[in-house]
């Protein structure tokens, strides 16, 4: 038993240490070596497609999938305002567009009904392309999250990017391993299914390299140019030649040792985070009002990356019950604040809060690391059960 427990922590081992200074002794720690290009096709050959970029962090993954996408100055982005920072700016502020924040359904992933309502009453298509009514700015995209590896509802969403003639992006940065099992995407992971695609490989997410993240694309061209733009838009090895702003988005030799040997381990992840989570529902869901939120199921396998304690019926305050928890050594967290009331954010538009308000009120996420032991849960169970 370990006395602190930490809520989401790296799950490193002996093949990580064994591959990373495989790397570190050969000399090729930087950007070059073979690695990064090994793990690029290891992880398309995980997820079912042709081709990944890798790069530096989920954060520059958005940033180029923002650029590949040609999202620039003016154009708007639909986004959940119920999500982390980055999530939002890469895809906004970093290219000089502009976001229309949207609320969440049951999933805590956007909801359908806001997109839809904000795309059917305040906008216009016009030549195929959506135009907002009060702003006049071309509506570009559509961003989903999937959050917390929860699989936000795909088929209606695909739907709607369609009918407006938007693109749909994807940010699976929580949500790697989550696919769907049955239906019309049956096979199909979290980031493969709309336009492009994102992942995070930061220390707090289901594998990690330290930081890192890919881009994955159902256009091949987008990603050729994702790849040249985290590469400094360099089109000739010896001259110094760029034929755009580029960026040093690479990811290192080092991490992607890291992340092969992650990868071999991400399915024991999944079925381990699952046996954690159905301890937690056995012991706390239902009793004295406590719930923990479901995942979508049925037709999707989730990575249940991480586990929302919902308190608004247990009459506990959610400050409080992190304060105490802390107090017991287990660390826990409130959910995001809502990105639309964040930095200079507040004058842009906001719809169906409702829900992601809700949500921001009275969940506590637990503890979830991969190396959290049952033992260890159990006690977390307690000591919430003391509360
Ligand atoms: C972690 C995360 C990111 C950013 O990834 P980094 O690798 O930390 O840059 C973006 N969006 C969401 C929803 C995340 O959870």
């Amino acid at each position: 038993m370990s006395a602190f427990i930490p809520l989401s922590v790296p799950n490193f081992g002996a093949r990580e240490a064994e591959l990373a200074g495989e790397a570190i002794t050969s000399g090729w720690v930087s950007t070059s070596g073979g690695k990064v290009t090994e793990f690029e096709a290891s992880l398309a050959r995980y997820l079912g497609v042709e081709r990944a970029v890798a790069c530096n962090a989920g954060s520059s993954a958005l940033h180029l999938a923002a650029m590949a996408a040609g999202i620039g100055r003016g154009d708007e982005v639909i986004v959940p305002t119920l999500t982390f920072i980055a999530a939002v700016n890469p895809l906004t502020r970093y290219v000089g567009a502009e976001p229309v924040f949207i609320g969440c359904d049951d999933s805590l992933c956007i909801d359908p009904d806001g997109v839809d309502e904000f795309c059917r009453t305040r906008c216009e298509m016009r030549d195929g392309k959506l135009y907002n009514k009060a702003t006049g700015a071309h509506v570009k995209a559509l961003e989903v999250v999937h959050v917390f590896g929860n699989m936000a509802d795909m088929a209606r969403l695909t739907g709607i990017a369609r009918r407006y003639g938007l693109v749909l992006i994807e940010d699976a940065t929580e949500a790697l391993g989550t696919r769907y099992t049955d239906g019309p995407f049956a096979g199909k992971y979290a980031g493969t299914i709309g336009d492009i695609g994102c992942y995070s490989f930061n220390g707090n997410k289901i594998i990690t390299t330290g930081a890192g993240g890919a881009v994955v694309s159902n256009h091949p061209d987008w990603l050729e140019h994702a790849k040249h733009l985290s590469t400094q838009a360099k089109t000739d090895l010896l001259q110094f030649l760029h034929d755009e702003v580029g960026y040093n988005y690479r990811m290192t030799n080092v991490q992607a040792c890291l992340g092969l040997a992650q990868l071999e381990r991400l399915e024991g992840f999944i079925e381990h985070k699952k046996a954690l989570y159905d301890h937690y529902v056995a012991r706390l869901d239902g009793v004295q009002g406590l719930r923990i939120l479901p995942f979508r199921t049925g037709d999707v396998r989730p990575n249940r990356w991480f586990f929302s304690l919902y308190l608004k019926d247990s009459g506990l305050d959610r400050d409080a019950v992190i304060e105490k928890l802390q107090a017991r050594g287990i660390q826990t967290r409130p959910v995001w604040a809502l990105i639309h009331e964040q930095a200079d954010y507040p004058r842009n538009e906001a719809y169906r809060l409702d829900k992601a308000e809700d949500y921001r009120r009275h969940i506590v996420n637990l503890p979830c690391s991969t190396n959290l032991s049952l033992e260890d849960c159990e006690r977390v169970c307690q000591a919430v059960l003391s509360l």
